[in-house]
This record gives C-alpha cells, structure tokens and sequence, in this order.
C-alpha cells in the first residue's frame, strides 16, 4: 500500500503546472518561502493570494489539493470506504494543478473542479480524509515539489508544522468564531450557494474541531511562527503587517 502511495506521488510530480507563467513570458524571481496556517474563515486565501500578487509570488493553496481527493472520492460513491481504499484511489488520481497570475485552477483526471470543490459537503469529507496518513502521504511530494524553486505563498494547515518547516517566513492566521462563520457564509452566498446559516456554523465548527485533534498534522502555530488575529483587520492590513515582517528580512 506504502508503494501504492508512493507511486501516485511521481504521477502527480510530473503532472504539476507551475510554470505555466513562464510560458506566457512572465518571469518569476526565485524568492522566499513563506507559510500561512489557520483554521477555516481565518482569511488564509484571500490574504495568501493578495501577498503573492504583491510579492509576484506563486500561490499555493493546499486545501484545494484534499478538497480535490474528496471530489473524487464523491464522484466514484467512495465516502464510507476505508483508508486502504482511498489510497488505493489516489494512487490512481491525476491531480494537476495549474498556477496562472495567483489564481489556482485545480485538474483531477483532467477535468477542471476548481470550483466544484468549494462546497460545504466536500469542505466535511475534505477534512474527515485529511485525517488519514495515507491521504496526506499521497499529497506530501505534490506539495514540495511546487515550492522547490522558492517565490511561494503556501497556505494550509500543517505548512509552517510538518510540509515545510524550513521556511524563512511563517505566518498563523486566527480570528473569532463569529467573524469566521460571517467571512464563510458571504463567500458561499456570493457563489450563489443556498446556505443556511447555523448548519455552516456546525460544520465550521465540526472541521475545527477535526483538523485541530487529528493525531496526524494536527491544526497548531508552528514553532516561529508569527500569529496574527484578523477579527478586526481588513485584508490590506493583515497583507500590510505581514510585508513589514518579510522587508525586515
Ligand atoms: O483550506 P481549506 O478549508 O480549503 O481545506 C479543506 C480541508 O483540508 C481542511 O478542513 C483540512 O481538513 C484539510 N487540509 C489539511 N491540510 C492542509 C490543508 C487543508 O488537512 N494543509
């Protein structure tokens, strides 16, 4: 099974699509690596993509790589098996990801699911699968291999803790339940999504919960890493006070 999961990581490697902007002519300096961490609603995204557009960075979005896996474990009626199972799928999964000015379009299978997997069933098993070892095994090379050159914002839950420890800079995102509901409720709607307001506030709260206890990668501030609150900070301020931190350097 282990060599299962090892395969599927060199079927992804080769599958990655960083450089897409250098094809376009777009020179992209080698730079930094720099780690945001939170939980859901924190604003890792939106500040994660306004960064890397300030510093002419690549984004990486991880959570994009499991809600990926969860599509396609949705997709196949695969949501009760087994972890032996699971890996056995993602050792089969093509996921591409293809990196164009800071926006991630994400591939499985070559089909396009980039906004397909912003659901809130797919957020639940997203982090109910993230829970396993294999899974995380399978998605660990994917995720190195983008930032080997450097120039990364690379945003998640274990990035600062276990991905990528070495990074220069590492930033851990934290902001009242409340307002963190509020921030995943307006992007839902703004999608057009019907939601219902104290259902999402369960199932935020059920993620938190989950990804923070999993033995495996848990949700935590890693060590070095600058924590900011951003209740009561717009998205300019939290970008503003994280490129003072980096211009320091
Ligand atoms: O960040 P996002 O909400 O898209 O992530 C979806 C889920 O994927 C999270 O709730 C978490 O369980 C999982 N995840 C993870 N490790 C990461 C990124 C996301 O476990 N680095």
């Amino acid at each position: 099974m282990h060599f299962l999961v090892y395969e599927s990581v060199c079927s992804f490697k080769d599958n990655i699509d960083k450089y897409h902007n250098r094809d376009r002519g777009v020179r992209l300096k080698k730079g930094l690596l720099i780690t945001i961490d939170g939980p859901a609603g924190s604003g890792k995204s939106t500040i994660s993509k306004l960064l890397a557009k300030k510093l002419s960075y690549l984004y990486l979005d991880t959570g994009a790589l499991y809600r990926a896996v969860a599509y396609q474990v949705t997709k196949r009626g695969m949501s009760a098996a087994g972890e032996e199972r699971i890996a056995d799928l993602c050792g089969r999964a093509k996921i591409r990801l293809h990196c164009v000015d800071q926006a991630q379009r994400v591939f499985v299978d070559g089909e396009d699911v980039t906004e397909k997997i912003r659901t809130e069933p797919i957020s639940l098993l997203a982090s109910t699968l993230s829970a396993m070892p294999a899974v995380r095994a399978a998605l660990l090379s994917i995720q190195r291999e983008f930032v080997k050159d450097g120039g990364v914002i690379a945003e998640g839950r274990d990035m600062g803790t276990v991905v990528f420890p070495e990074a220069e800079f590492k930033f851990f995102l934290e902001a009242d339940v409340g307002e963190r509901v509020r921030r995943r409720y307006m992007e839902l709607v703004m999608r057009g999504e019907n939601v219902d307001y104290s259902s999402l506030k369960k199932d935020l709260l059920a993620r938190d919960r989950q990804d923070r206890e999993r033995v495996i990668a848990p949700l935590r501030v890693a060590e070095g890493a600058i924590v900011i609150d951003s209740t009561q900070l717009n998205t300019e301020a939290v970008v503003n006070a994280m490129l003072a931190v980096v211009a320091k350097r």
